[in-house]
């Protein structure tokens, strides 16, 4: 699934290319908005909140649209053959008079009054790569339930935006931290926090993310997708398992060695 970073530079590049341009083709190919047809109007700009990607127009109305998963939006100079999978996965065409914008496999796509975006992304904590990242802010909401494991806190978007399984596992392991020590007994959660704006920072501009900063294949990861496999630091295997609330249960990684299962740790 993209995480924050992953999102922040689809939207850099989205906006690049379409922002300040009169849409000069348009289509959602999503049964809402069948019938809705935004060519004429100017794309103000692009930008992510999290990991939703919204696009404002001068006409009052934001795109709203969500990865999850799957989903992708590609930009191709006007003319090129579009290559982002089957066309029964396009949600939805923004062209300019230079570009096309694709957008695949996307599961929400949805248009809302500029004026209304909190109804969508109001829930979200601190973004951590937004222009307002506020490390205070974020750190209160975690603190707010001092119980919680603090595998569950990062992965809460209400906390803070943009942090997935990915940068999840990798920064508790960065901080030696078990993914189920509740918040309450996390050494220095400000470190950690802070850690993980700068990873995700750092990895803005990357196809390929890389923790250890390393960007050969097989070697940008200390846990994440590595189980069995022996830890780069201590070479104990390293373990995972699925938990958190019943319904949203995450998959997490760690080194049982360089982050030792504190005595509270939360059991499910
Ligand atoms: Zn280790």
């Amino acid at each position: 699934m993209p995480e924050g970073d992953t999102v922040w530079r689809a939207c850099f590049r989205l906006n690049e290319a379409l922002g300040g341009k009169v849409l000069t083709r348009c289509e959602f190919r999503v049964p809402t908005l069948a019938t809705t047809d935004l060519t004429g109007v100017r794309i103000d700009e692009v930008v992510s909140r999290g990991k939703h990607q919204l696009f404002r127009f001068d006409n009052g109305f934001t795109l709203h649209t969500h990865f999850r998963m799957e989903g992708a939006w590609r930009i191709y100079p006007h003319g090129r053959s579009w290559s982002g999978g089957p066309d029964f996965q396009i949600r939805a065409v923004l062209a300019t008079a230079d570009h096309d914008a694709v957008g695949y496999r996307l599961p929400v796509t949805e248009l809302i009054p500029t004026a209304d975006e909190d109804q969508v992304v109001g829930h979200l904590g601190p973004d951590l790569l937004g222009p307002d990242w506020d490390l205070d802010g974020a750190i209160r909401r975690i603190e707010a339930r001092p119980g919680r494991t603090i595998g569950e806190a990062l992965l809460d978007q209400r906390n803070l935006a943009g942090i997935g399984t990915f940068y999840r596992a990798e920064l508790l392991f960065l901080q030696g931290v078990h993914p189920r020590t509740p918040v309450r007994d996390v050494a220095n959660l400000r470190r950690l926090v802070q850690r993980g704006q700068q990873l995700l920072y750092a990895n803005r501009w990357r196809t390929e993310q890389s923790t250890t900063g390393d960007l050969r294949p097989n070697r940008r990861t200390y846990v994440f997708e590595r189980p069995g496999l022996p830890c780069r630091r201590c070479k104990t295997l390293i373990r995972t398992e699925e938990f958190g609330t019943l319904g949203q249960e995450r998959r997490s990684y760690w080194c049982p060695r360089c982050q030792p299962a504190s005595r509270a740790a939360v059991q499910s």
